[in-house]
């Protein structure tokens, strides 16, 4: 297995970055990193006021150093015509696109399967799974054709351990990783690196869902987790169709110990 410095920032000046579920939590850092590694950011959430905040701080930064530029799309990800036109929009402005980071995520419910309403898992399926093929399907021309196109894919611990009472979330996890990972098979000869990540667990409103009853201070703040993640789309990357592991801090396409 390989295993790399992603907690280096890597240089993005002039690379455009999608990067979904940006208004808060780990898509949040994410976005804020990769600009202030000098990327064009365009920040795809429902919550304008996060995406507001995100592009303040991205401003202030970009005075300091220069580097970094927002572009905010409010969009529902279940606005599936919306995700279509994404694309189009992206090439017609900017005839190109380098990084994609499908972040944005819901938890659902935590409950046993037979109690599961059908609206909450058709919302789950429909935002982790669904809107990511889309997105996919929406810029995937765009990314072949960049000179060193990089996605990555947030996935989550869930889809390999399959805890009870995950259900919902850990299926939709399972889903987009193996999308992801044909993905990359599709686009192995291509520039493009596609990767999956399991961030381990952040401090972040979906955990909080999750795990009420955890000290928040006892997790890392969603900064730490996206310095993690922000190095897979850098040009050096090579590998394709692997899952980053935060916490290991390498490649493991085994399922992780618990
Ligand atoms: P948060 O709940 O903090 O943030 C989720 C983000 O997704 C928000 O920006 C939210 O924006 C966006 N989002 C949700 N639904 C939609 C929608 N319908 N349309 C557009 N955007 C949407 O989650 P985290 O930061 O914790 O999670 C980020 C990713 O990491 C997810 O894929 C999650 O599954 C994964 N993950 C997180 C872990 C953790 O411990 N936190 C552990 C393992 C995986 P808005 O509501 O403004 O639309």
């Amino acid at each position: 297995e390989s295993s790399l410095d992603v907690t280096s920032s890597p240089n993005l000046t002039g690379r455009l970055a999608l990067v979904t579920g940006a208004s808060r939590g780990i898509g949040y850092h994410i976005a804020k990193q990769m600009a202030a590694a000098g990327a064009h950011v365009i920040a795809v959430a429902r919550t304008v006021g996060g995406l507001e905040e995100l592009d303040d701080e991205i401003k202030a930064e970009h005075a300091r150093t220069g580097k970094g530029e927002a572009t905010l799309v409010p969009l529902d990800l279940a606005d599936m015509a919306g995700i279509d036109r994404l694309g189009g929009a992206i090439h017609e402005r900017w005839g190109k696109l380098d990084i994609l980071v499908a972040n944005a995520g819901v938890l659902g419910v935590i409950a046993p399967i037979g109690h599961v309403e059908a609206k909450v898992f058709d919302k789950v399926m429909t935002v982790n799974v669904t809107a990511s093929w889309r997105l996919i399907r929406s810029v995937d021309p765009l990314l072949r054709a960049a000179d060193a196109g990089r996605a990555i894919v947030l996935s989550s611990g869930a889809a390999h351990s399959a805890r009870a009472y995950w259900g919902p979330y850990a299926a939709s996890k399972a889903a987009v990783e193996a999308l992801a990972r044909s993905w990359a098979d599709e686009t192995k000869n291509t520039p493009l690196r596609v990767n999956i990540v399991n961030p381990g667990v952040a401090r972040t409103a979906m955990r909080a869902q999750a795990m009420p009853g955890e000290d928040p201070e006892t997790l890392p703040h969603p900064s730490e987790t996206a310095a993690g993640i922000v190095g897979l789309a850098g040009p050096d990357i090579t590998e394709t169709g692997k899952i980053w592991d935060v916490e290991l801090g390498r490649f493991a396409s085994w399922q992780k110990p618990r």
